[in-house]
């Protein structure tokens, strides 16, 4: 028999998720903070909890999807939440960006009660998340893992065991430390160029063909282009995740200069009131020191 989902966190990308799971035909209860969005997927077939608890008791496996560290924790030990609902032979699965080493810890009080752990961050956005089309990078026991995967399959299509509890969490944070740095290098290597008069559209081409191209260019520059920074992922989460990396990579003794230097401008960007911004919206603080704005220097602007 499929198992019963309790899916906590209708976020955006929770949302579009626990909505693939019903569509996949999984018997899906849901809770989130605020009711509306619970009522929304009530609609589309969903049961409502009103409280983590509810969801955990009537599941088999329990999915969160929430911004930080602190809500998983609270949600998964706090009162009211998954561990009050704990039966032997349940399993949990966090699919938020936390820092890996809560995973290991609130992993390490769920086992004595039977509940086994899978952590599970994804990339691909909310594109990815509506189309269930994101990679899924987890950690966890081979045993967990394979029963995590027809879940996974709904929800995604790269969907690798990166090892134990904590491993996709770790491999997460590698994955965002890449994003914003190429996304810092493009934004100050695309300034460079404009302030020299050379025309960005025809820079980005060229770029994109050779050893500086990457998925982040190729996403982004029509953001770059047109000026127009609505998010996609926003300023904010990525500041949460490269804080994340920096207490994960002391909690590990692993140097992270680079991640640390663009910390430092994501901060900038907050206190500029850009928080809100898409990720690529780091090009405005290059813009803001060399005095030139890209979008306007090209050839038929
Ligand atoms: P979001 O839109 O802020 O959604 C978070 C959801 O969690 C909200 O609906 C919030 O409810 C709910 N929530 C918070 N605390 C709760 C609690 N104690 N109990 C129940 N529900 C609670 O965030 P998101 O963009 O979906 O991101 C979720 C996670 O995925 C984050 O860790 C993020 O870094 C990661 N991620 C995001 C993206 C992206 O493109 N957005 C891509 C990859 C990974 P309210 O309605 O009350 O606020």
């Amino acid at each position: 028999m499929a198992p019963r989902i309790g899916f906590i966190g209708l976020g955006i990308m929770g949302k579009p998720m626990a909505r693939n799971l019903v569509r996949a035909g999984f018997t899906v209860t849901v809770h989130n903070r605020s009711r509306a969005k619970v009522e929304e997927l009530v609609q589309d077939g969903a049961s409502r909890a009103a409280s983590p608890r509810e969801a955990a008791s009537a599941a088999d496996i329990v999915i969160t999807m929430l911004p930080n560290s602190p809500d998983v924790e609270l949600v998964a030990l706090g009162d009211g939440g998954i561990k009050d609902a704990a039966r032997p032979g349940q399993l949990f699965i966090d699919m938020s960006t936390i820092n890996p080493i809560v995973s290991q810890k609130i992993a390490k009080e769920l086992a004595p009660l039977g509940v086994a752990m899978v952590d599970a961050p994804v990339s691909g956005g909310e594109k990815g998340a509506i189309d269930g089309t994101l990679s899924i990078m987890a950690g966890g026991a081979p045993e967990d893992f394979e029963r995590a995967l027809p879940v996974f399959n709904a929800l995604g299509k790269t969907i690798t065991h990166m090892g134990p509890i904590g491993a996709g969490g770790f491999t997460k944070l590698a994955n965002q430390i890449i994003v914003a740095v190429n996304l810092t290098a493009i934004g100050e290597a695309l300034v460079f160029g404009a302030k020299a008069g050379v025309d960005p559209q025809k820079m980005i081409r060229a770029l994109a063909g050779g050893l500086a191209g990457s998925k982040c260019l190729d996403q982004k520059s029509e953001k770059i282009l047109s000026g127009d920074f609505a998010p996609g992922f926003k300023i904010d989460l990525h500041f949460k995740d490269l804080n994340l990396i920096q207490d994960a990579a002391r909690s590990v003794g692993v140097p992270i200069p680079t991640a640390a230097f663009v910390e430092q401008l994501f901060s900038a960007l907050r206190v500029r009131g850009r928080g809100g911004l898409d990720h690529s919206g780091v090009i405005t603080l290059f813009e803001d020191l060399a005095g030139v704005q890209v979008r306007k220097t090209q050839a038929s602007a």
